[in-house]
């Protein structure tokens, strides 16, 4: 393909995106000079002028109005929930999945790089279905889910759209959740609260020079999770763990101190890398590296810390075991729970209560309250 053939197909998607648009939330803009329009989605914080399009690409200003995705889905599915992954929210249950187009950052390791990178990376060709929320919403009730899951893209750049399928599933109690690289700001997380009680983060290392390589910030993502906790989201978070990326020891050490410093109760996952994108020639991660790195969060004092993406290959990583006494209280196999002993939010054997949404209502509270604690 040339590049003025590149060219005409990112800009035919690109026209395709902006029918599938609406204004964006006030809630979601600043007024700017001279009809720009400043985003604050993400925490890019993008002045927008008339004409132009925002760092994502999706959001762009028309005529001084803020346009922003809306009405279509580019990925639909149901999946189990261990697989955002978390595993202190109804385990075994079954979520909805969806997913829109578009990434505020650029990483090259980047598990859905077709859907994210697709206005970026010619090689992608995914594109939108239109749909309506409440149609997506009937789905999920005649599937017969416990939650409803904006992810495979970055959700805080399609944040107006999750709000209002999100809006129609909180009706059928349903809960809710975003699978995000916490790039967000304080307004895009005051303004899903409402209808969102998941929130899962990928903290992708600890280093702000490596962080920068990716279009994003360290301290705005830690930032963020503080504020996700603060703000009685049920957080979980997850670094992929790449040879020779991230997996310093001293910076995994600072890592997880951090988590712990916000919660000793907040899940921590460190999954494995498999080569892919354009991190094609990089080693793979070993139960071993996953080991070393599930050490240092528990040195760190975080009570549940999980090995990801290699199952049944790193022993009982995968299980959640009691704080208090230390058995195993949800026994799992990759996505597959085999067997769940909480009962009524705590340890069957000794009492202690367990931090997680473990029902679509029951502990909550409590559990929002161990975080915070
Ligand atoms: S979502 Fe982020 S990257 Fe996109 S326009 Fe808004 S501030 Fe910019």
């Amino acid at each position: 393909m040339t590049s003025g053939e590149k060219e005409k197909k990112r800009s035919r998607l690109a026209e395709l995106l902006d029918r599938c648009s609406a204004p964006a939330d006030p809630a979601l803009t600043l007024p700017g000079p001279d009809g720009a329009v400043r985003c604050v989605s993400c925490a890019n914080r993008c002045l927008i002028r008339p004409g132009k399009r925002g760092i994502c690409r999706v959001r762009f200003n028309d005529e001084g109005v803020l346009r922003v995705p809306w009405g279509y889905v580019a990925g639909l599915q149901i999946d189990p929930i261990e697989k955002k992954p978390f595993y202190h929210a109804v385990p075994g249950g079954k979520a909805l999945s969806f997913g829109m187009l578009g990434c505020n950052l650029h990483c090259a390791f980047c598990q859905n790089w077709f859907s994210s990178q697709t206005l970026r990376d010619e090689a992608s060709s995914a594109l939108p279905t239109e749909c309506d929320a409440a149609t997506m919403v009937r789905e999920a009730v005649r599937h017969n889910v416990d939650a409803v899951i904006s992810t495979y893209n970055e959700p805080l750049i399609t944040a107006d759209w999750a709000h209002a399928v999100f809006s129609e599933a909180k009706k059928q109690g349903l809960l809710c959740g975003f699978v995000s690289n916490g790039f967000a700001t304080p307004e895009v997380l005051a303004y899903l609260r409402p209808v969102t009680d998941l929130f899962k983060v990928d903290l992708k290392c600890f280093d702000d020079k490596t962080y920068r390589t990716l279009g994003c910030r360290l301290a705005a993502v830690l930032e963020s999770i503080q504020q996700l906790v603060d703000l009685g989201y049920w957080v979980e978070v997850v670094t992929l763990l790449i040879p020779g990326f991230n997996d310093d020891e001293a910076e995994l050490r600072a890592l997880a101190r951090f988590l712990a410093g916000v919660s000793p109760h907040l899940p921590w996952h460190v999954t494995a890398f498999h080569p892919q994108y354009k991190m094609n020639n990089q080693c793979s991660t070993t139960p071993e590296d996953l080991r070393r790195a599930w050490q240092i969060g528990r040195d760190a004092g975080l009570h549940h810390v999980y090995a990801g993406n290699l199952p049944g290959r790193v022993g009982t990583l995968e299980d959640t075991t009691c704080p208090g006494c230390g058995n195993v209280v949800v026994e799992r196999t990759g996505f597959t729970v085999r067997r769940n002993r909480i009962h009524n939010g705590a340890c069957p054997d000794c009492g202690t209560v367990v931090a997680g949404y473990w029902t679509r209502q029951e502990t909550a509270v409590r559990s929002l309250e161990m975080l915070r604690s």
